[in-house]
């Protein structure tokens, strides 16, 4: 019997290697969205505070960097054996603030543990360069070392998942880490504070600090902090790369999304109508990887549209720790309203709203966050719905005539973060997946979140920076090379030399 996450104690910070309350005053409601009701309270720090959690991170690095890398992934690999002995408890937390179903809490939490088991191969991947005899008599080599204090600013919707997109691996590299969680689904991270430190993390090496704008700010302005990875909305993205990096810091700050899914002719069409209904449904819609818009090509609209409304009107909307739900809440009353609000939108630009999820109550839970699937047809590029995040539960099909119209609207979307073709023809999906301008292709896969070996990261609006997070791209934003020259010359010195130096 998996137990729902009901502890009703403060949300506090982790600095130290331990919880504390720190010296801000000020609290929030974290909400249990399926009740509608607050369900505890969320100490929000203040500069003193992120200070704290800095000058605790500071103490600890000189140790830390200089733990043998072996040592430090064994902690890693204590780490991920807690993690998988403590999956339910995670995931339930997750369930209990954020709202989605059980079981996708239990998938994202998995999706964030591979990424424990990639950190875990650190010493394999911090192996450097080394040429002998470069130059007469003279060695080179190359090392990666870590930057120091770094920072993690995350969003609400993978409470687990983002933030393991980058502690691993920069604590794997031997930096101390720093986590702003989101306010809104703050407990997971602590506890997996918690298990870090039981898995033999010496104190300081990763902190948590709760709280809001003043929280991020006095981190991106904080002078011993090396470097921001973040990822949420696109507006605060690229004001905390022009931010963080005009304060010097080293910056990954990945935005928000558009994610479309094209349907050819010949795909299979019960295939992509499951995916479009998963990946535009799943979560209700808040996943940076969902697919809010389907691009219908040809007569896949004909076919497509009365088997897409069907599921939509059909979908399992509950409480996530309902073992039968589909789709839990929306996290928010304020995010109800905006995907609401956007509804309204779509039907006064001239889309056709197929199915309205407005008004869906839900018996045991009338007053949670609670909206159905929606459908738009007709949705045309230049509409706001089209334009837009809209992030809910709200599939928007557009009607194509072929693959190259389709390519020449995805390109042009300003968000470059995932694109689907559900094809059988290995020429039309070769060319979608070469010659679309965005980060990260699906061919006959609707939601293509790369593996822990990979790399995440989408193009244009939906990335600022240059390096993806985790993969080969984490392990180098976590370090600086350094370049090592050497020769040992013997007695007979032939005094200062003034040319440049030359191999010639
Ligand atoms: P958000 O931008 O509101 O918040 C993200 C983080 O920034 C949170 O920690 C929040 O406390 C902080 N923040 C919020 N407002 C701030 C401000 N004015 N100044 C400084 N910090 C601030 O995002 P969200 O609503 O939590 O998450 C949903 C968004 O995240 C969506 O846009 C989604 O597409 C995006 N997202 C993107 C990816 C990706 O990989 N590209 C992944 C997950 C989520």
């Amino acid at each position: 019997m998996i137990q729902a996450f009901t502890d009703t104690a403060e949300v506090v910070h982790f600095i130290h290697g331990q919880r504390t309350a720190g010296v801000g005053t000020h609290t929030q409601a974290v909400y249990d969205p399926a009740l509608g009701k607050a369900a505890r309270q969320l100490r929000l720090a203040e500069a003193a505070d992120v200070d704290a959690a800095v000058q605790s991170a500071r103490k600890a690095f000189p140790g830390w960097a200089n733990t043998p890398s072996p040592k430090r992934a064994r902690v890693l690999f204590r780490f991920l054996e807690l993690l998988n002995a403590h999956q339910d408890e995670l995931a339930a937390m997750i369930t209990a603030e954020h709202g989605k179903v059980f079981s996708d809490a239990k998938g994202e939490l998995f999706r964030g543990i591979e990424v424990v088991e990639f950190a875990c191969g650190i010493p394999q991947l911090l192996k450097g360069d080394y040429t002998e005899e470069i130059a007469t008599g003279m060695d080179n080599w190359t090392v990666r070392q870590p930057l120091g204090v770094v920072a993690g600013i995350t969003p609400f919707n993978f409470p687990a998942m983002v933030p393991c997109w980058m502690f691993p691996i920069a604590l794997a590299t031997g930096n101390c880490f720093i986590l702003k969680p989101s306010p809104r689904d703050p407990s997971v991270t602590l506890r997996m504070a918690e298990l870090l430190k039981e898995a033999g993390l010496p104190d300081g090496v990763f902190n948590v600090v709760q709280g809001d704008k003043t929280a991020v700010d006095a981190l991106v302005v904080h002078p011993d902090v090396s470097a921001i990875s973040f990822v949420g909305s696109t507006p605060i993205a690229r004001a905390i790369y022009e931010g963080a990096a005009k304060h010097g810091k080293r910056v990954q700050a990945l935005g928000g999304a558009k994610n479309h899914m094209v349907v050819m002719p010949d795909a299979d069409m019960e295939q992509a109508a499951n995916a479009l209904i998963g990946s535009a449904y799943g979560s209700a819609g808040e996943r940076c990887m969902a697919v809010s818009v389907g691009v219908l090509v040809g007569d896949a609209a004909e076919k497509l549209m009365p088997v897409l409304a069907q599921h939509a009107k059909s979908l399992k909307i509950s409480h996530g720790m309902d073992a039968s739900a589909e789709m839990g809440p929306i996290v928010t009353r304020e995010a109800l309203e905006r995907i609401q609000n956007y509804l309204d939108i779509g039907v006064q630009e001239g889309a056709q709203l197929v199915v309205d999820g407005r008004g869906l109550k839900v018996r045991g839970y009338e007053e949670g966050f609670f909206l159905g699937g929606c459908l738009f047809d007709h949705v045309e590029p230049g509409m706001r719905i089209y334009e837009e995040e809209i992030f809910g539960p709200v599939l928007s099909c557009v009607r194509a005539k072929d693959i190259e119209t389709a390519i020449r609207i995805i390109s042009e979307h300003p968000f470059g973060n995932a694109a689907a073709c559900f094809t059988r023809d290995g020429h039309a999906a070769r060319e979608f997946a070469r010659r679309t301008q965005i980060g990260m292709i699906g061919i006959n896969v609707p939601i293509p979140v790369p593996m822990a070996f990979h790399g995440f990261g989408g193009w244009k609006q939906s990335l600022f920076g240059d390096m993806h997070v985790y993969g080969e791209e984490g392990v180098r934003f976590y370090t600086h090379q350094k370049s090592i020259m050497q020769r040992w010359p013997d007695s007979t010195a032939k005094g200062a030399e003034f040319m440049f130096p030359t191999n010639s």
